[in-house]
């Protein structure tokens, strides 16, 4: 693989066109492919089983013809073939550290360049840089996310406190004294400190010094983050990544989607065909990153998504995904579109006089039947025709497949707590 002296500067990258970006990840790919089968054992034994040569992938098109390689097959790998299951390119001793993810899998800990700068890239990208002073709350124990945040702010020029989770009191201290500029977290947590601090008599806006808290990966966390935004002065951005490969995407300035880093392939393929959907829909994000130490080539996140092929006011010519639309799993097939429960969520919050509404997949003799279930808040004043109507339109306008009824069920028939949409389907 090529040195880090070799790697063409990331500010060079960020402003590739269209074709220079696709020839330029064509080569890291065949690259990557070529020293993977080489050392990585796992991957020679899956292209050998795919009948693919490391020659037959010219570049990003012949990635389909590799089957995806799955969480519950990494696990399967770890447990058959200890202790990296063939996917690390190194061994043990030349890592720095191994954490303990659920599975078990041991997630290497290492030094690839093309995998540390594309996380200071990102940090970069969000709006933190040198003069920043970070609070980290991602656990430093087992799992990556912590010190890999860490690191990448470092390398970024930031000065980070590892706070890890926990001790809010400590953590509301620890902000106002130190006059803490940032905050690394789930959203969920950052409020806590919020709270906290509220709780302790400080007055957010003017006792503290923050001016973005990344508090991205939580899926809803929309409405929050205006919160934030509005309420406390404080800027949001949010980030995707996974213990697996680290972070590949985050939020521009623009906070229309969030940007593939450089050095890491995305494909939005089908989950049942594993070909790329056609443009604009849906399907689940599949990474091949970049990353000589761990080649993790065509591996499926179960996590749902769509490519935003706009160019962005910013200026980078990356492509973006949309949030995240759920998980593989959450989501249902039917008449040949997949309804994510993340595409409901806001067309059912359009209606204030619902309560609860709950999309059901039947299938009454040979043909999908979509029902929403709706429980009112009080029938009184309703015009329940009316409301069939519009219903049926945004939710039939969000998830491009028309309701076949709305029925109207008593308080409590919907479970607290329900899924968005459920799958009652019997072959
Ligand atoms: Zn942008």
């Amino acid at each position: 693989m090529e040195t880090q002296e070799s790697l063409p500067a990331i500010e060079a990258l960020e402003k590739m066109s269209r074709e220079e970006r696709q020839k330029y990840l064509d080569g890291r790919l065949r690259d990557l492919v070529a020293y993977a089968y080489e050392k990585a054992p796992a991957t020679k034994a899956r292209f050998d089983k795919a009948g693919i040569a490391p020659s037959a992938v010219s570049g990003i098109k012949d990635l389909e013809n590799l089957p995806i390689l799955r969480k519950d097959e990494l696990v399967e790998l770890y447990n058959a073939n200890p202790p990296f299951g063939g996917l690390v390119t190194v061994p043990i001793e030349d890592l720095e550290r191994v954490y303990v993810s659920p599975g078990p899998i041991w997630d290497p800990h290492h030094q690839s360049e093309t995998f540390w700068r594309r996380l200071v890239q990102l940090v970069k990208a969000l709006g933190f840089g040198k003069g920043d002073i970070v609070v980290n709350t991602w656990a430093y124990h087992l799992v990556p996310a912590g010190h890999m945040v860490d690191e990448g702010l470092r390398r970024a020029g930031v000065t980070v406190i590892p706070m890890g989770v926990g001790n809010t009191e400590l953590q509301v201290q620890v902000m106002h004294r130190l006059k803490v500029t940032g905050f690394f977290g789930t959203t969920g947590f950052f409020m806590n400190i919020i709270n906290k601090a509220e709780e302790m008599g400080h007055d957010v806006r003017k006792d503290f010094n923050l001016k973005l808290a990344c508090i991205g990966g939580e899926m809803g966390g929309g409405p929050i983050r205006k919160l934030v935004e509005e309420k406390y002065g404080i800027a949001t951005g949010d980030a995707y990544g996974t213990a697996d490969f680290g972070f590949i995407a985050f939020e521009c300035s623009e906070k229309t989607g969030m940007h593939i880093t450089e050095d890491v392939i995305v494909e939005i393929v089908s989950p049942e065909t594993e070909k790329p959907v056609s443009p604009g829909e849906v399907g689940e994000i599949v990474v091949t990153p970049i990353d000589e130490t761990y080649p993790l080539i065509r591996f499926a996140t179960g996590d749902l998504a769509g490519i935003i092929d706009e160019p962005c006011p910013c200026g980078r010519t990356a492509l973006r995904i949309t949030r995240l639309m759920g998980r593989v799993g959450d989501a249902v097939r039917t008449r040949g579109m997949f309804i994510h429960p993340r595409q409901l969520q806001p067309a059912f919050s359009q209606f204030s006089e619902i309560s609860k509404c709950q999309a059901v997949v039947t299938r009454p003799g040979h043909r999908d039947d979509l029902t929403l279930k709706v429980e009112l808040k009080s029938e009184e004043g309703v015009d329940k025709e009316k409301l069939i109507q519009q219903l049926s339109k945004t939710v039939g306008d969000a998830v491009r497949i028309k309701v076949d009824r709305v029925e109207f069920v008593a308080k409590g028939v919907i479970p607290e707590g329900h899924k968005l949409i459920v799958d009652e389907r019997v072959y």
